[in-house]
């Protein structure tokens, strides 16, 4: 472990994409108003990027049904582009290609990218999309696409090589990354809500602010800062004109299916031999397996993506994810220790993912064997409305809780460094947590994602 300061002024927990990125920007900021005295330290309990960040498959992406997160990911994707060779970021370009049901949903995001310039085309038709398809890659055989919008700014990012660009940048600004140190608690004095000190295995650190960016592990911080287990959220069928409130645990947990295709990434070149954007399939077209012939039970709408990666090895994706059962209250389960179920996607995701990349490319027809056999995916913790919280608690300790969505939003980071030192964020506002008890709670779109 490195050694524990005593003290300092802020204290960000977790040593990935948010506190990251927040520990750049704020030293910035800091050194701006020349307050370089004011010491910055992030804590994670093993190294940087050894949570869901140093994971992720590192899509980075506006789509998004929801107005208030692609206004927030379109500022992000303005972060990554500032300095891709620094962040490993790749801008090849995003592509969300779907069936008719999904149809009205996507020209409305198209619709409102335009209208906050953030620039994209949108193709629609069933012969359309299929010429469009096949001017970028000629073997595209996909059935069921009746509309496709590509977004021309996004793409992807390499995760563990990104996140060491971003602990550079935060420790050339003075911040420093302690490592290999276990935060267990919180030590409030009597008749104060705000956290006078940090607690970990080797110490105390007193602070003044306290951000908590633990990704999968935020249910546990909830739990130390005594928040509520369970809270009251607007009945999901509000919108068809019920009435009344739910009372629901405030975290769940999904597991998220990944996987590689051992092959060159260069096997999924676009026709020019260039790399294609990244491919977000959705359809419900009936997918067999290629082992048995036996039609693979797929739920109806199912959803893909996929992208050749070097960092992976080849052509790397993943599939719609399923409910876990992690959240129960009396069970202290780490999201990624040994007893998770981090490295268990279900035994016929392979298939299935095969089975689809086929389905859209004739290149992967027959290509199942070359699946890379071994662990891939992660688990994510949602919020009840499966959209992120950013927001104050207990007086002094801001909490980034991204539901999932937060490798793409290198952003969010940047905007708590100003509201930290006062200036709120527009952006962020839709995300505060009193949102449940409000109701004013994101739409919900007709994607098999929970969050899209
Ligand atoms: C398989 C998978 C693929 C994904 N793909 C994408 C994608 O393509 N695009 C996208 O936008 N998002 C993606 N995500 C989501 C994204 O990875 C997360 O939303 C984001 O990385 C969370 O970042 P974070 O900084 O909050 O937390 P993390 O990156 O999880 O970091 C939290 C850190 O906290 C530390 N920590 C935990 N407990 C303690 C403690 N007690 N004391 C000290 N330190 C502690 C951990 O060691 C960890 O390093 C994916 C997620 C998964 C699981």
């Amino acid at each position: 472990m490195t050694s524990l300061p005593k003290s300092a002024d802020y204290v960000l927990i977790g040593a990935g994409i948010h506190s990251l990125s927040l520990g750049w920007r704020l030293s910035e900021l800091l050194s701006a108003r020349g307050q370089d005295n004011k010491k910055i330290i992030v804590i994670d309990k093993s190294d940087v990027g050894s949570g869901a960040s140093g994971i992720a498959c590192g899509v980075v992406r506006n789509n998004y049904f929801q107005p208030a997160m692609r206004e927030l990911m379109a500022h992000s994707v303005g972060v990554w582009e500032s300095d891709p060779k620094a962040l490993n970021y790749h801008s090849v370009g995003y592509m969300q290609i779907s069936p008719e049901c999904m149809h009205e949903d996507v020209a409305q995001i198209h619709k409102e990218q335009s209208s906050i310039g953030y620039e994209s085309v949108f193709i629609e038709g069933k012969s359309d999309s299929e010429r469009y398809m096949r001017a970028i890659v000629e073997d595209w055989q996909m059935q069921d696409t009746t509309s496709v919008l590509h977004e021309k700014r996004g793409g992807f990012a390499y995760n563990k090589a990104s996140l060491e660009g971003l602990a550079a940048k935060a420790r050339a600004g003075g911040v420093e990354v302690v490592t290999h140190c276990n935060v267990t608690g919180f030590r409030r004095d009597n008749g104060s809500d705000a956290v006078k000190a940090v607690i970990t295995e080797a110490g105390e650190i007193e602070c003044e602010q306290v951000v908590i960016s633990v990704g999968p592990w935020v249910r546990d911080f909830w739990r130390m800062l005594e928040l509520p287990s369970k809270i009251s959220v607007p009945r999901r069928d509000q919108r068809n004109g019920e009435k009344g409130m739910a009372e629901v645990p405030m975290w769940c947990y999904w597991q998220l299916e990944e996987g590689v295709l051992q092959v060159e990434p260069e096997y999924l070149s676009d026709n020019a031999g260039g790399v294609p954007p990244v491919f977000h399939v959705d359809s419900q077209q009936e997918l067999f397996s290629s082992k048995s012939g036996e039609r693979i039970e797929t739920g109806g709408l199912w959803g893909v993506y996929y992208k050749p990666d070097h960092n992976f090895g080849g052509v790397q994706g993943g599939a719609a994810p399923y409910k876990i059962d992690l959240a129960a209250d009396d069970v202290a389960v780490d999201p990624y220790g040994p007893a998770s179920p981090q490295f268990t996607a279900r035994e016929e995701f392979p298939e299935m993912w095969c089975a689809a990349l086929a389905s859209c490319q004739k290149r992967f027809e027959g290509k199942r064997v070359l699946y890379k056999d071994e662990p891939s995916g992660g688990v994510g913790c949602f919020t009840p409305d499966s959209f992120p919280v950013f927001d104050r608690f207990c007086d002094n300790v801001y909490i980034v809780a991204d539901s999932n969505h937060g490798y793409k939003m290198i952003g969010v980071g940047h905007l708590v460094a100003e509201e930290l030192l006062g200036t709120e964020s527009a952006l962020l506002q839709p995300f505060r947590f009193s949102r449940f008890a409000s109701g004013d709670l994101h739409p919900t779109s007709n994607s098999p994602f929970p969050w899209s």
